[in-house]
């Protein structure tokens, strides 16, 4: 049967599936055959190879970013009594990690017509209890950390490192300052003014769950700046401590002659990466600088079908920076929620696959029962409600891109 080619034809344009080649398969099938499948060399090699790309010392992976995100509040001492300071316009992760430490989050709402928070807000919700700040790097765009720096330095008067000679406390008599953490889950290989995304912050977290740039299906590493008078090793040791039950020896080092005996010196947690998943990202990040490029190619592309519609977008290119080019963010100008949540539908119709990145968090019931509230939070409203997040990944085609363009302008043309 002749299949007909009408103009008509609707096309399957997933949101952003994984991008996995024969490369990575081959590795894992490697792994999987080797006799050691859990955390071993091969995430010792991830390790390795992210370090180096992040231009710092040391790099953990674990199995999740929210777990980087929890485990590098709770290895700088951060707990109950203290406030972290989170942006409303985030996913859940950035919050959650904080309340698990027992801290308090304090959100903050963004700038008007941006998805980075409004910093002279930031600065006045500092208070003597303030611990941290956390920054996201929405859609890859690294957010302004030498703003939320000087901010640091300012308040610098207020802050009161937590007392002791426990590895968190010494971290924060040293820094003797708010500490800047980075959800960069999105932001893996962007650049601002010539520092790599995880080299920026104090402690940064990466994800590589599925949907994101790079993954390894479920995953994520933390990294961080040398901090004067910490040792890395210490650092490093301590992350291991933590995401494998406090048990003084790992499984690898288990396998020495005669070496059984181990210790448990905390009631910690589980959440080591494998190597099955380390396999996936080695040969993931051969092919990560080429995965970049392309996406900056789609951009490239929708930023012009934007710039001729008027619709607004996400810059992911400046003079001085260069994003991960994770998710593109469009904004249809003077539509309401109910609106906006029509052109999903029609574009849905059509095969596309969109998004909405994000609902802010005092949105959510979880946030609402802890007694935010939206009412508060204008900026980040005006943000989300006119919203559509466009499939942004290395499996477009230039067909599926022009079909996204086609449906998306006729579809949006109704509304301006
Ligand atoms: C995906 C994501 C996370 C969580 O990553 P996991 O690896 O799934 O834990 C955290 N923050 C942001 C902004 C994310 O998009």
């Amino acid at each position: 049967m002749i299949k007909k080619c009408s103009e008509k034809e609707i096309r399957n344009i997933p949101f952003s599936p994984p991008d996995i080649s024969d490369s990575e398969i081959e590795e894992v099938i490697q792994t999987l055959k080797s006799g050691w499948i859990t955390t071993g060399p091969k995430t010792k090699e991830l390790e390795k190879i992210l370090a180096n790309f992040c231009n710092t010392s040391k790099t953990v992976c674990l199995n999740s970013a929210t777990a980087c995100e929890e485990l590098n509040l709770k290895i700088c001492g951060i707990g109950p009594g203290d406030e972290v300071i989170v942006p409303a316009y985030t996913y859940t992760a950035t919050a959650s990690a904080v309340i698990h430490c027992g801290a308090r989050i304090i959100f903050v709402d963004n700038k008007k017509d941006s998805t980075e928070m409004d910093y002279s807000k930031l600065e006045e919700v500092i208070t003597k209890n303030t611990k941290a700040i956390v920054a996201v790097d929405i859609g890859g765009v690294i957010a302004d950390y030498d703003k939320i720096y000087s901010i640091v330095e300012k308040k610098k008067h207020l802050f009161k490192a937590k007392e002791g000679n426990s590895l968190g406390a010494r971290i924060q008599q040293k820094l003797n300052r708010i500490l800047v953490f980075a959800d960069a889950a999105h932001s893996l290989g962007a650049i601002k003014e010539g520092k790599k995304s995880g080299s920026i912050a104090d402690f940064t977290s990466f994800s590589f769950h599925a949907v994101k740039n790079f993954t390894t299906a479920e995953g994520g590493a933390s990294t961080w700046k040398d901090i004067e008078g910490i040792d890395n090793e210490e650092l490093y040791n301590q992350y291991q401590l933590y995401s494998l039950h406090g048990q003084s020896k790992d499984a690898l080092t288990k396998t020495q002659i005669g070496a059984w005996e181990y210790d448990i010196i905390g009631a910690w947690y589980k959440c080591n990466m494998t190597d099955i998943m380390a396999s996936l990202g080695i040969r993931q990040f051969d092919r990560y600088s080429e995965l970049l490029e392309k996406r900056n190619n789609i951009i490239s592309k929708y930023d012009n079908m934007c710039d001729e519609l008027g619709v607004t977008y996400l810059k992911h290119y400046t003079c001085n920076s260069q994003s991960s080019g994770h998710l593109y963010l469009t904004r249809i100008p003077n539509i309401n929620e109910k609106q906006r949540n029509e052109i999903i539908i029609k574009l849905a119709e059509k095969g596309i696959s969109t998004n909405v990145h994000y609902k802010p968090l005092p949105m959510m019931s979880a946030y609402k029962n802890m007694g935010w509230d939206i009412k508060n939070f204008p900026n980040a409203f005006d943000y989300y409600k006119n919203l559509v997040s466009l499939p942004l990944h290395t499996k477009l085609s230039d067909k599926d891109i022009e079909y996204v363009i086609l449906n998306f302008s006729e579809i949006v043309k109704e509304y301006l």
